[in-house]
């Protein structure tokens, strides 16, 4: 059976790239008939901040990819949390020091400062604890045994360290990315085990992964240079046979294609980045969630798939069921995707469009209520099935179709300037006068034709002054087709219109 999980760290606002990997763990899950799981890595205490956990739960709700086991749910391979697994984590390591391939390092951070201002001083570019390194430091390995199970026995502090090889090629074969091969003397001896009895994220991660039977490691590229470490960990722990297949997701760019997309990209943009409202803890600063701007799910969802992935062909609408159908590992691309914001709108265009004018009523009735205007429902399908080819955003049914329930009290300076004049005078007071005359309510295809009888009795083309004529009921320059606007207005606001820009 298929197992993937999703394995974020409750350090902050759960970014986009997450969520994107999420889905992707989702989509694969689904397509495969197998788990999708989510467990919280919190085992680093200092990076912890409060209400991370319960933002990456509603995120990944309100875009519909909830995991089938998680902490929230449970599952049969509990728990979902690394601090409630802290117990399970020491065996491992102790194994490993068993079978020579972890030691004790009792280094002070003093001493490991030395050892970098050392290195650095000597042109090491980048300063690693490792196998030449190890043998000038206070280890297991270059201390006499006695020695080292005294300074255990008096509390001193320690880390576990694994030993990495001094000479081998590690390899693995990415889904993605195909064999990547790194030799070993470009890796760190890394801590395993931390001086407050708390694994890292290294060991933690892969002794969950199998534990928790996990078949496959979808992730973030930023990840892939620590995958020979995990193939190592899982060699030397004896469980190379079911290790894991990997596969790192190609990097989200910045717009312009220059270096990772970051949270400073969104400021500087002005678009989100976090799925929903991120309100830091610490700052109290909210950053604008792309669900509070008006972004539906099933958009994002289609959107965030594209990052990344393609099915092949033409098509770019996908609904959720679809995406699981289409997706495979094989379409995902190497190289990095560029954040296309515009795309993201495209997307919720489109979906806003396709959803009935009722259900877009209900988004306006919603604006209407804050602003204290009822309309009936009938009005509100008809202004939202109207506007929906204007809108970005179901907000946007109010803010572009606001003109309709409310009067002009100015008008657009520019257009005035360009189309206001004695025959649009003219052919508006004839106009008023044949509304005023009308038995019935106003529709859009008498709305047009008493029009035109207006400029034909002025002698006049209609299309002349149909600008002009918008203008003095809208008061601006452009919008949705007039006589729907019209009938929507009715013939009475409409007529009080005409007078007061005719005054
Ligand atoms: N906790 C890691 C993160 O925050 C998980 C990386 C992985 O999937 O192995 O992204």
């Amino acid at each position: 059976e298929v197992r993937v999980r999703f394995a974020p760290s409750p350090t902050g606002g759960l970014h986009i790239g997450g969520v994107r990997t999420a889905l992707y763990n989702y989509l694969f899950a689904k397509k495969n008939n197998g788990k999708f799981l989510l467990r919280v890595e919190d085992t680093d205490q200092t990076r912890f901040v409060p209400g991370a956990e319960e933002y990456i739960k509603d995120a990944l709700d309100w875009l519909g990819i909830t995991p089938d086991e998680s902490p929230w749910v449970g599952g049969s391979v509990g728990p979902y949390r690394q601090s409630e697994r802290k117990e399970m984590y020491m065996q491992y390591a102790m194994d490993l020091v068993e079978k020579g391939h972890a030691y004790y390092a009792f280094d002070t951070s003093e001493e490991l400062d030395a050892m970098r201002e050392r290195l650095t001083a000597a042109r090491v570019v980048s300063p690693q604890y490792n196998s030449i390194t190890r043998t000038q430091m206070k280890n297991s390995l270059t201390l006499p045994e006695d020695e080292v199970k005294e300074r255990l026995a008096s509390g001193e502090p320690y880390v576990i360290r694994i030993k990495i090889p001094r000479k081998e090629e590690v390899r693995l074969n990415d889904m993605i990315r195909g064999w990547v091969m790194v030799h070993s003397s470009t890796l760190d001896d890394k801590v395993l085990m931390k001086s407050d009895g708390m694994p890292t994220y290294h060991l933690a991660n892969i002794v969950d992964d199998h534990l928790m039977g996990i078949t496959h490691v979808i992730r973030g590229e930023e990840w892939l240079p620590s995958a020979p470490l995990h193939v190592l960990l899982y060699r030397y722990l004896g469980w190379e046979d079911t290790m894991p297949q990997f596969a790192h997701l190609p990097l989200l760019l910045k717009p312009d294609g220059n270096g990772k997309l970051s949270k400073r990209d969104a400021d500087k943009h002005g678009f989100p980045i976090f799925p929903m409202d991120w309100k830091d803890p610490k700052t109290e600063e909210v950053a604008v969630g792309f669900k509070e701007q008006g972004y539906l799910p099933e958009a994002m969802i289609n959107f965030l798939a594209f990052l990344g992935w393609n099915p092949g062909d033409h098509r770019e609408m996908f609904t959720k069921e679809e995406l699981v159908e289409a997706f495979t590992v094989e379409r995902i691309g190497k190289s990095g995707t560029k954040f296309d914001i515009n795309k993201a709108k495209w997307y919720n265009e489109q979906y806003l469009r396709a959803k009935s004018d009722s259900e877009l009523a209900a988004y306006l009735q919603e604006d209407l209520k804050n602003e204290g205007i009822t309309l009936s429902s009938e009005k509100a399908e008809r202004i939202a099935g109207l506007m929906k080819e204007r809108a970005t955003f179901p907000a946007d049914l109010w803010k572009e179709g606001k003109f309709m329930l409310i009067a002009p009290t100015e008008f657009d300076e520019k257009v005035a300037e360009k189309r206001w004049n004695n025959d649009a005078v003219n052919v508006l007071s004839t106009y008023k006068g044949k509304i005023n005359a009308l038995d019935g309510d106003l529709d859009p295809v008498q709305a047009k034709s008493l029009l035109e009888e207006s400029a034909a009795e002025n002698e006049l083309k209609l299309g002349k002054v149909m600008q002009a004529v918008r203008l003095a009921v809208t008061g601006v320059g452009a919008g949705p087709d007039l006589m729907e606007v019209f009938a929507i207005i009715g013939k009475e606001e409409l007529s009080k219109r005409i007078d007061f820009a005719l005054d």
